[in-house]
């Protein structure tokens, strides 16, 4: 297993690198929020991320559904 999470403030971002298949395009839809490291799997960034609602698009831009976002304990994405 090889996960990632991160929280600022009521926002959670969980990473699952183990199904990354760095398509990338969730830095596409929310580039201050990830980024791809030099393995080719997807990173959060520590800071001045996306609005909450450019990263539920990337998590559902996610070809392999790696991401999920909680918003206070609540989960946006997978709904
Ligand atoms: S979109 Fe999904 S598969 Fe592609 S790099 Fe981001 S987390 Fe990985």
């Amino acid at each position: 297993m090889d996960y990632l999470s991160k929280k600022i403030e009521d926002i959670e971002i969980r990473i699952n690198r183990g199904v990354c298949i760095s398509a990338a395009t969730c830095v596409v839809y929310a580039p201050n929020t990830f980024n791809i490291d030099d393995k080719g799997l997807a990173i959060i960034k520590e800071k001045d991320w996306d609005r909450v609602e450019k990263i539920v698009a990337a998590a559902q831009s996610c070809p392999a559904l790696a991401i999920e976002v909680y918003q206070g304990g609540k989960r946006m994405y997978p709904v």
